[in-house]
């Protein structure tokens, strides 16, 4: 038995992705100081006096060296707004006036999407998460060094969100 609802579009989800800025976002709730390539602030998912959230525009990324809260401008909407998936991208779309496109999905489809969108979730921390990775000593010497090596710059280090799995293979996991 087949039902169908309404749901934003695939083509509505990735204008909201292009135009969606993190800094623009955060910077909107709190005060961020520029810090090299990073800005920081006082994080607003727990009590700080000292700043520990970091926010990268270059990666579309921001972590809390605080509380371990991590992800990009749709995970921050999501958490600080306390809002669905659909319900982010909705309240992001107005914010960058972007038209909502609705189609049609069966029951089935909208099954395929959720999973979809638990994937994502799953996959941006994961790509945070060895990005950050990156940046340890053990990540500069073994991996920034093999990019390095393969000649890789640092704007395309970013440009393809590359990062680095720790010798502690299960690390992620944990
Ligand atoms: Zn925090």
């Amino acid at each position: 038995m087949y039902y169908f609802y309404n749901v934003i579009s695939r083509s509505t989800i990735q204008k909201v992705n292009d135009a969606a800025d993190l800094l623009d976002v955060v910077g909107s709730y709190i005060k961020l100081k520029k810090r090299g390539a990073n800005y920081l602030g006082n994080c607003p998912f727990h009590n700080e006096k000292t700043p520990s959230f970091t926010v990268s525009p270059s990666k579309g990324i921001y972590k809390c060296f605080g509380c371990g809260k991590a992800g990009n401008v749709i995970t921050f909407v999501q958490e600080h707004e306390k809002l669905s998936y659909p319900e982010a991208i909705t309240w992001l779309a107005k914010r960058y006036h972007i038209e909502i496109e609705e189609t049609q999905v069966s029951n089935a489809e909208k099954e395929q999407r959720l999973i979809e969108e638990s994937l994502r979730i799953i996959n941006n921390f994961a790509t945070a998460y060895f990005q950050e990775n990156l940046e340890s000593i053990e990540g500069k010497v073994i991996g920034m060094s093999y990019f390095k090596e393969r000649g890789f710059r640092k704007e395309t280090i970013d440009r393809f969100q590359l990062g680095y799995c720790p010798e502690e293979k299960t690390d992620l996991g944990q």
